[in-house]
């Protein structure tokens, strides 16, 4: 049987040394490649484009989307002003990622996003972000470790009536290398996890079958100790194909 096709959202890296100053490269951690595997899908890269019509046929051949970490967000995109901890963003990856997430969630495609992705999740949905940790929390933990990201590093606590919940329980301990973090909800989603100090770790969508955000990194963390292949097992089985 034909194991389900997950696209992963593009994202661009720009060159700043010569000779190639200025290239914009297609930019893929194969960490999310092989996540996909583990959990019975078949990974394919969605490169960034700008024609809506283009973008709407690349996703066609998807049965589900995974959008992944990568840098900031423009703060243009969910409607405020740039905040001097606010780090480099690339406008053009934002507007399609966003696209990318509308059309996804139009056609009811299941949906998995990690990091950046959750937050560009919430934007595309409406909602907004806090531009650095420490406008959202007075003592936060720390939530860039500083050990390698298949090591655990903090606890989050887990929603019982959240997806998450049934796949993990009350408790979970997670990696970390965020330094952004969401603020308002966006229209439909609902707070799944929360670190110790408040910070959202974890949305989801009831409004479609699965639409699961989280802010750490699972791809990052398979078969070890807080072991993340069933989060991938049940987002690949949501598109039906298994
Ligand atoms: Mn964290």
């Amino acid at each position: 049987m034909k194991k389900p096709i997950i696209g992963i959202a593009g994202d661009i890296f720009i060159e700043n040394k010569v000779p190639v100053i200025g290239c914009e490269y297609d930019y893929f951690k194969n960490n999310y490649a092989e996540a996909i595997i583990n959990g019975g899908g078949i990974p394919i890269y969605i490169p960034v484009v700008y024609d809506i019509s283009i973008l709407m046929d690349q996703l066609s051949i998807c049965d589900g989307l995974l959008v992944p970490g990568g840098q900031d967000i423009n703060p243009l995109m969910y409607g405020e002003e740039p905040k001097p901890l606010l780090q480099s963003t690339i406008p053009k990856v934002d507007k399609f990622q966003i696209l990318l997430i509308k059309y996804a969630l139009s056609s009811n495609k299941p949906i998995l996003t990690i990091c950046r992705g959750t937050q560009i999740l919430n934007v595309a949905l409406g909602g907004t972000l806090y531009q650095d940790i420490s406008y959202a929390v007075n003592n936060p933990i720390q939530h860039n470790q500083l050990t390698e990201l298949c090591n655990v590093s903090h606890s989050i606590e887990i929603n019982k009536t959240s997806l998450l919940y049934k796949l993990f329980g009350e408790y979970l301990l997670v990696n970390s290398a965020h330094h952004q973090c969401i603020n308002k909800l966006g229209t439909g989603l609902s707070i799944s996890a929360l670190a110790p100090d408040g910070i959202v770790e974890g949305i989801e969508s009831k409004n479609n079958k699965f639409v699961v955000g989280v802010q750490w990194h699972p791809e990052m963390l398979l078969g070890n100790e807080s072991n993340m292949i069933p989060l991938f097992q049940k987002f690949i089985e949501a598109t039906n194909f298994v």
